[in-house]
């Protein structure tokens, strides 16, 4: 996870903390109680513990404790199952990651990190993470089960039914999001680094929740250092060009780049074939921009200044969560009311859709 590493909003980068300046002692997913000797979570690495929000107990696991009921998709390190744990019934969302690489020291020091990430369970509209294990060279990221993710929800609808997604619906994800994305940094002190349709989840009641912070971030960036990560579609342009320091206004372009294509029904650039030609269209072409009627709908002003604030190229000119929150697309939608009670039914609908009918993905 990235830490705030002073109170400029600068991020630190570095994946690598020494350990020699932390704790003797380890708490493991988060049970404070009891605190583990290091030697010991070196010996029991594949047994971890699963604290639901709605539960007092901590319940001990490895991999047999839970049932594998089906795939629920892939991502570009791992898997992500549908499980049933087997002592309380209670299914799951079970993202395992490859990652035979990760030394132990490593590993110890992701699953200490559950003490924030179990944190977030008092968070708005972000994903509840139950507990980690490393298990047969995989970590295996217990989470709550939502019903689909925005990718597959926006592409069954503009690609599938030939429909959209109307600005109430729009708006409501907004508001979802940016909440989500401040609190984690303000109180969690975590910038998020991986913004995009797939990690902002979505349920039959029109929740909807950001997924993939914290120690599947961190994973992943391990993961990507060990191999050719290939382009990363939403990355910002200060990102593709240097790499020692960022801030929230990256996750603020991410967060554009997102809004804009599930406005729209697709990614704003052209589709890359290399990572020079990513840097030729996000680094040195024009920003995308977002007119009253790009494509084949219509957009209100509110919206169309909202995303496009969030896709100025420069990062300086790019807003911060505090200075997002005022403008009126945020307001308009932050204000409750009927209009966001039917846009969370719609929402709702949509995701048991397209949950059950599953569609094919290219590229
Ligand atoms: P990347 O590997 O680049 O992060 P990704 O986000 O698409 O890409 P994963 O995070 O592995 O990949 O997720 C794969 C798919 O699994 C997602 O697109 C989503 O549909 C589904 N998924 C992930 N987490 C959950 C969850 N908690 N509940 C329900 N479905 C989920
Ligand atoms: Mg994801």
């Amino acid at each position: 996870m990235v830490q705030e590493d002073d109170d400029t909003s600068r991020i630190s980068m570095s994946l690598n903390p020494s350990l020699s300046n932390r704790p003797n002692t380890l708490s493991v997913n988060g049970n404070n109680e009891k605190a583990i000797p290091e030697e010991n979570v070196l010996r029991s690495l594949s047994t971890g513990t699963l604290k639901y929000p709605e539960d007092e107990h901590f319940y001990t696991f490895n991999s047999a404790h839970l049932q594998d009921l089906g795939a629920i998709g892939n991502g570009n390190f791992g898997t992500v199952y549908k499980m049933r744990h087997r002592e309380t019934g209670k299914l799951l969302a079970v993202k395992r990651i490859r990652c035979n690489n990760i030394d132990q020291r490593e590993q110890i020091r992701l699953l200490r990190e559950h003490d924030t990430i179990v944190k977030s369970e008092k968070g708005p509209n972000i994903v509840k993470f139950y507990g980690a294990i490393f298990s047969e060279g995989d970590c295996w990221i217990c989470m709550e089960l939502m019903d689909i993710s925005m990718d597959l929800l926006y592409r069954r609808v503009y690609n599938v039914k030939g429909s959209r997604l109307n600005e109430n619906v729009i708006g409501h994800i907004t508001v979802c999001t940016v909440d989500a994305l401040d609190y984690l940094k303000k109180e969690l002190k975590i910038i998020h680094r991986d913004v995009k349709p797939s990690n902002i989840l979505v349920d039959g009641h029109g929740s909807v929740k950001l997924c993939d912070f914290g120690i599947c971030g961190e994973l992943e960036d391990s993961v990507v250092k060990t191999h050719d990560a290939g382009c990363q579609p939403y990355l910002a342009p200060e990102r593709i060009t240097s790499s020692d320091k960022y801030d929230v206004r990256s996750d603020v372009w991410s967060l554009g780049i997102t809004l804009y294509e599930i406005a729209t029904g697709r990614f704003p650039y052209p589709q890359w074939n290399s990572v020079f030609e990513q840097i030729a269209a996000v680094v040195s072409g024009d920003p995308p921009m977002l007119s009253p009627d790009t494509g084949d709908f219509s957009y209100s002003l509110p919206l169309i200044k909202f995303i496009n604030t969030c896709l100025m190229k420069d990062r300086r000119h790019r807003p911060k969560y505090d200075t997002l929150k005022n403008f009126d697309f945020y307001r308009i939608y932050a204000r409750g009311g009927p209009e966001i009670e039917e846009a969370k039914e719609i929402l709702g609908v949509e995701a048991i859709d397209a949950r059950e009918h599953p569609i094919d993905i290219v590229g």
